[in-house]
C-alpha cells in the first residue's frame, strides 16, 4: 500500500504534521524510534531540564480549544510538564494510533519510475509513500563525546539527551559533568544539591543568567489573555517567534549610564531575547556586542566568590549569543559551595576516562558517576544519520558534506517529495520553535494540496533557486556576530563537520514573508511535474543583501514624499535631517574643518588625517547627491572609514550646488580645489606627488571628470581614481536605468530632477557632464570602478569601466551583488558593504604602492 506522506518524529513537529496532514484528507504515518511522543522531552530527562522560552510561547497556537484547556504551572515549564502536555495532544487529538513507536528510520530511497520513497525500519518493514518528511528534530543526535577511553570507566555514566526513565539517585556520590552548555548548566546546580562531590569539567564557558523561574507572571496572562490571536499573530511576525519591543537604537549610541540600566533590566527580565533585543545593533557589531559581554562578565564575577573561578567562566572566545546562551536556576552560585569544583579543560586539558574516572593533563579523578552534557550534532546530524537517496541514487549525506544545501530550509535539489520541519536554512534554532514549526508544517500541507488540486505529482527546488538562498542565508549570517565563533550552529562542536552557519538568521517574520512570496508567486523556484505536464517559475526570492533590504523597509514605513516632488530646499533639508543619529563612523587621528580657493570663491573642505605617523598620501574625496544637495559633511563616516583603512588623509571638498551655480560650475570646483590640494599637499601634511582621487556618485562624476582635465592640463599628477557609482552619462535607456529605476532610493525621476537642476540638455553630452564620451580615454590614470547591483547608475559605470579598459586604462570593475545606490557609504548601516569598502581601501593604498594595483577588468554583473 503506497501512503501519501510519511514524518519521521514525533515530537511537537510530527505531532502537528501528522494533525494537520490527517485534517486534510492526507493519508499519513509517523515512525519514531522513542518509545512515545515528545521528542525533545521524551529523551532529555536530566536534572533541571525546561524550556528556556516561555511555556506560554513554547506551545501550540493552532487550536484555541488546546490553548484554553492546558494551563502551564510555571513560567518555564520543567521536562515532565512539557512531555505531559504533548501526551495531552496526542490524545487529544488521537495521534497515536498512526504513529509506529521504538522504530527507526534507516534508508529512504526516491524510486523515479513509481515516483515514490521507499522507506526502510530497522524492523526490516518498507513503506512506500509519496512524500516523505523529516520531522526528527534539530537537536535530536547527542554528540557522542569525544575522549579517549569512554567504554573504559565502570562508574554509572550519563547522557542528558538520553536519560534513564527511572529517577537517578547522586546522594553521597562523587560526581563529574562534562560539559557547560545548555544541558549541563540547567542540571549542575541539581547534581549538587545531591552529590557529595561535584566536579565541572569545562572546554567553553557560556554566557548563562538567572531565568527567575515562578508562575507565568500576571502581565503575561494579560497580554496573551486580552487577545490570544492577537498575540499568536504578533509572535508569527516577530523577530524570534515571541512578541516583543525592538530598540531602534544602537548601544553605543547611548551613555554608558543608560546602557547599564537597560542591561540591568534585561537581566531582570530573566529573558532569553532581552539582550539580543535591548538595542538593534548587539547581534551585529562587535563593539555593541562586547557591551554585553562585560555586562554579564561582572554580574559572574559579583556571584562567584573565588575570583580564579569567576574568571575561569567568564567566556571570552564568542560573543554574547553567537553560541546559544542559556538560563539557569543558582548555576553561577553552585560554584560558591565547598563540595563544587571548576576544572577548565583549555588550561588542564583532558586527557582520558579511565576505569574509575577522568584524567586530566596533570591530575587523576576518581567518580562513582558521570554526566555527558556534550550537546547535539545539530541539525544535520539526524537527516543525514538516515540513509537518503534521491534522484539518480544521490545520497543527500554526500550531497550535503560541505554543507547543507536547501531551499527555504524546507527542500533540497535533487530529492523530489522530500520536505525537512525546520531544516536547515530556516529560522529552527534561532527562534521559538513551537512557532517555526507550526509555519513549517503549514506550508507543507497547503503546498500538498495545491499539488493535489493541481493534479501534480513531485515537487522539487532548482538549482538556481537553491544556490540563491544558500547564498542569502550566508549573507545574513554574514552580518552578524554569529559566524566567528566555534559553536554548534556553526557545526563546530563536531569533529569533521563542515563549517557553515547551518540556520537562518533573517528573523522569523521575515522568513514567513518570504515563504508566503515564494507560494504566491507560484511557487517560485520549485519545479513541478503532473499529469498534464511540468511546470516551474524560476528565480530568486532574495536579491537584496539583507541589510538592504532592512533598511529599504524601514525608509518606506517613514512613508516620505519622493525626493523629486520637493523644492531644492525641502529635498536639502530632508537629507540633513536624514543624517542625524546615522552611526559616526571610526575614529581617525584628526580631522581639520577649513577652506580652500575653488573656481569661484572659496569652498568649505574636511580634512581627516589616520593616526599612523606622517607625511601620507592624499585622497581628494567629493561627496554625492546629484550636484545638488550634500555638503563636505555629507560621507563623513565614508570618509573616516576610507581614511582609516586607506591609511591616507583624505579631503572631502565642498564644491558648488545646483540649481544655484549650474554645469559646469561643480566640475571648475572640483578640479581647482584638486589644484590647490596639490600645490599644498606638504602643508597639509601629504607626500607631495601622492594624489588620488575619488568620489561617490554625482561626486564620482566630477572625480572622473577631474581625472580628464588634469591629464590634459598636464597636472596635477594624479595616481589613481577611485569611481564609486559614478554618474559617467546623461542616457537613460540602458538596462539598469529599466531594471533598478524604481524602489532603490535613487530612480529614474530623481536621477533626471538632479540633471534639471544641474545642466542643460545641451551640456550634457558634453564631456565634462558625461565623462564616459570625452573623445579619448587613454593616458587617465589607473580606476577602481565600483558599481552596485541595484543600481540605476549600475551599467553606466559599467560601461566607463569598459571604455576605460579599451583605452589601456588600468582598470579594476568591482561589482556588488544585492547593493543600491546608497550602500557603500552607509558604514555601519550597511555591514554587507564593508568587503567592498575594504577592497576600495586596499585599492587605494595600491595606488601608491608600485605594481599592487592589479589590472582586472571584471563584468561580474
Ligand atoms: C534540553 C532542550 C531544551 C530546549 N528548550 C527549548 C525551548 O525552550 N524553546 C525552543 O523553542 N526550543 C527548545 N529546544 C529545541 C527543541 O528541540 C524544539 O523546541 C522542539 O522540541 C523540536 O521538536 P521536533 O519535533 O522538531 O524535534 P524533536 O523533539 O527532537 O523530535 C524529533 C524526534 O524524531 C525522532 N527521530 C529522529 N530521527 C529518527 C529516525 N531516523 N527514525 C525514527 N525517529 C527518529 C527522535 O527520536 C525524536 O523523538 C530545546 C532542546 C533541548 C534539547
Amino acid at each position: 500500500m503506497v501512503i501519501d506522506v510519511l514524518g519521521v518524529g514525533a515530537g511537537f513537529a510530527g505531532l502537528y504534521l501528522l494533525h494537520r496532514l490527517r485534517s486534510l484528507g492526507f493519508s499519513t504515518k509517523v515512525i519514531e524510534s522513542a518509545g512515545d511522543v515528545g521528542g525533545t522531552w521524551y529523551w532529555n530527562r536530566y536534572p533541571g531540564a525546561r524550556c528556556d522560552i516561555e511555556s506560554l510561547d513554547y506551545s501550540y497556537s493552532f487550536d484555541r480549544e488546546l490553548e484554553t484547556e492546558w494551563q502551564w504551572s510555571e513560567r518555564y515549564a520543567t521536562q515532565p510538564e512539557i512531555l505531559r502536555y504533548l501526551g495531552y495532544v496526542a490524545d487529544k487529538y488521537d495521534l497515536r494510533r498512526d504513529i509506529r513507536f521504538s522504530t527507526r528510520v534507516e534508508s529512504a530511497s526516491w524510486d523515479h519510475d513509481a515516483l515514490l520513497w521507499r522507506i526502510r525500519t530497522d524492523n526490516g518493514d518498507e513503506i512506500l509513500s509519496r512524500f516523505y518528511i523529516m520531522a526528527s528534530g534539530c537537536l535530536s543526535l547527542p554528540k557522542t563525546p569525544d575522549i579517549e577511553g569512554l567504554d573504559r570507566y565502570r562508574g554509572d555514566s550519563y547522557y542528558t539527551g538520553r536519560w534513564p526513565h527511572d529517577p537517578v539517585d547522586f546522594s553521597g556520590k562523587r560526581v563529574a559533568v562534562v560539559g557547560t552548555g545548555s544541558s549541563g548548566i540547567q542540571s549542575i546546580p541539581i547534581i549538587a544539591e545531591q552529590a557529595a562531590e561535584l566536579t565541572v569539567f569545562q572546554r567553553t564557558p557560556n554566557f548563562s543568567r538567572p531565568a527567575y523561574n515562578g508562575p507565568v507572571s500576571a502581565a503575561k496572562r494579560a497580554a496573551f489573555g486580552a487577545g490570544p490571536a492577537a498575540y499568536r499573530e504578533a509572535a508569527r511576525w516577530s523577530r524570534a517567534g515571541v512578541p516583543m519591543e525592538a530598540n531602534a537604537t544602537r548601544a553605543l549610541q547611548a551613555s554608558t549610564q543608560e546602557r547599564l540600566a537597560t542591561y540591568e533590566a534585561a537581566y531582570a527580565s530573566g529573558d532569553l531575547l532581552a539582550f539580543g533585543a535591548a538595542y538593534a545593533d548587539i547581534l551585529l557589531s562587535p563593539q555593541a556586542n562586547e557591551t554585553v559581554c562585560e555586562f554579564l562578565r561582572n554580574k559572574i564575577r559579583s556571584i562567584v566568590r573565588d575570583p580564579e573561578t569567576a574568571e575561569a567562566l567568564c567566556p571570552r572566545d564568542h560573543f554574547y549569543g553567537a553560541k546559544r546562551p542559556c538560563l539557569d536556576t543558582s548555576y553561577y552560585e553552585t560554584y560558591n559551595l565547598p563540595h563544587v569544583r571548576l576544572v577548565d579543560v583549555r588550561k588542564e586539558p583532558l586527557r582520558t576516562i579511565t576505569e574509575k574516572g577522568i584524567d586530566t593533563a596533570s591530575r587523576s579523578f576518581e567518580f562513582d558517576a558521570i554526566v555527558f552534557a556534550t550537546g547535539f550534532d545539530a541539525m544535520t546530524g539526524p537527516i543525514v544519520a538516515v540513509d537518503i537517496k534521491g534522484r539518480d541514487g544521490q545520497s543527500l549525506a554526500a550531497k550535503w558534506a560541505d554543507g547543507p544545501k536547501t531551499y527555504l530550509g524546507l527542500t533540497t535539489h535533487g530529492f523530489p517529495n522530500f520536505f525537512t520541519i525546520t531544516g536547515p536554512g530556516s529560522p529552527s534554532v534561532l527562534s521559538n520553535m513551537a512557532v517555526s514549526i507550526e509555519q513549517h508544517v503549514d506550508w507543507v500541507s497547503t503546498c500538498l494540496t495545491h499539488m493535489r488540486e493541481q493534479r501534480l505529482d513531485t515537487i522539487e527546488p532548482t538549482p538556481l533557486a537553491e544556490a540563491g538562498w544558500v547564498q542569502h542565508v550566508n549573507d545574513c549570517a554574514d552580518i552578524t556576530v554569529f559566524p566567528q565563533a566555534n559553536s554548534w550552529y556553526m557545526g563546530a562542536n563536531v569533529p569533521g563537520k563542515t563549517r557553515v552557519f547551518l540556520p537562518y538568521i533573517g528573523g522569523v517574520g521575515r522568513y514567513r514573508a518570504i515563504c508566503n512570496d515564494v507560494a504566491q508567486q507560484n511557487y517560485l523556484g520549485l519545479a513541478f511535474t503532473g499529469r498534464d505536464g511540468a511546470r516551474c517559475d524560476d528565480g530568486l526570492i532574495c536579491r537584496l543583501q539583507p541589510d538592504v533590504s532592512m533598511l529599504l523597509h524601514f525608509i518606506e514605513s517613514l512613508g516620505m514624499p519622493p525626493r523629486e516632488t520637493m523644492s531644492v530646499t525641502e529635498a536639502r533639508a530632508q537629507s540633513i535631517a536624514m543624517r542625524t543619529g546615522r552611526p559616526p563612523g571610526p575614529d581617525v587621528g584628526e580631522i581639520i574643518d577649513a577652506t580652500l580657493p575653488g573656481a569661484n570663491g572659496p569652498l568649505v573642505y574636511r580634512l581627516y588625517r589616520p593616526s599612523s605617523r606622517g607625511p601620507h598620501p592624499i585622497l581628494v574625496y567629493f561627496h554625492g547627491g546629484g550636484w545638488v544637495i550634500g555638503s563636505y559633511d555629507s560621507d563623513d563616516p565614508f570618509c573616516r572609514d576610507l581614511c582609516v583603512h586607506s591609511d591616507c588623509i583624505v579631503i572631502s571638498t565642498d564644491y558648488r550646488h545646483a540649481p544655484e551655480a549650474r554645469f559646469p560650475a561643480a566640475i571648475d570646483d572640483g578640479f581647482a580645489a584638486t589644484c590647490w590640494i596639490a600645490a599644498n599637499a606638504e602643508v597639509l601634511g601629504g607626500e607631495p606627488s601622492k594624489l588620488a582621487m575619488c568620489g561617490w556618485s554625482a561626486g564620482g562624476n566630477i572625480a572622473a571628470v577631474v581625472c580628464q582635465m588634469a591629464r590634459d592640463a598636464d597636472a596635477p599628477l594624479i595616481a589613481g581614481q577611485v569611481l564609486i557609482n559614478p554618474v559617467t552619462d546623461c542616457d537613460f535607456t540602458r538596462d539598469s536605468y529599466a531594471m533598478n529605476g524604481s524602489g532603490y532610493l535613487l530612480t529614474t525621476s530623481l536621477m533626471q530632477w538632479f540633471w534639471d537642476h544641474y545642466a542643460d540638455a545641451a551640456d550634457r553630452t558634453n564631456p565634462k557632464a558625461s565623462p564616459l564620451r570625452a573623445p579619448d580615454l587613454r593616458g587617465l590614470p589607473p580606476a577602481l570602478v565600483v558599481t552596485c547591483e541595484f543600481d540605476p547608475l549600475r551599467d553606466e559605470g559599467l560601461a566607463y569601466a569598459e571604455a576605460l579598459a579599451s583605452a589601456g586604462v588600468d582598470v579594476r570593475y568591482l561589482p556588488n551583488r544585492g547593493q543600491i545606490h546608497t550602500s557603500l557609504i552607509s558604514v555601519d548601516i550597511i555591514r554587507s558593504g564593508s568587503g567592498a569598502r575594504a577592497e576600495i581601501a586596499a585599492a587605494v593604498r595600491g595606488f601608491f604602492q608600485n605594481g599592487t594595483f592589479i589590472s582586472d577588468c571584471r563584468r561580474g554583473l
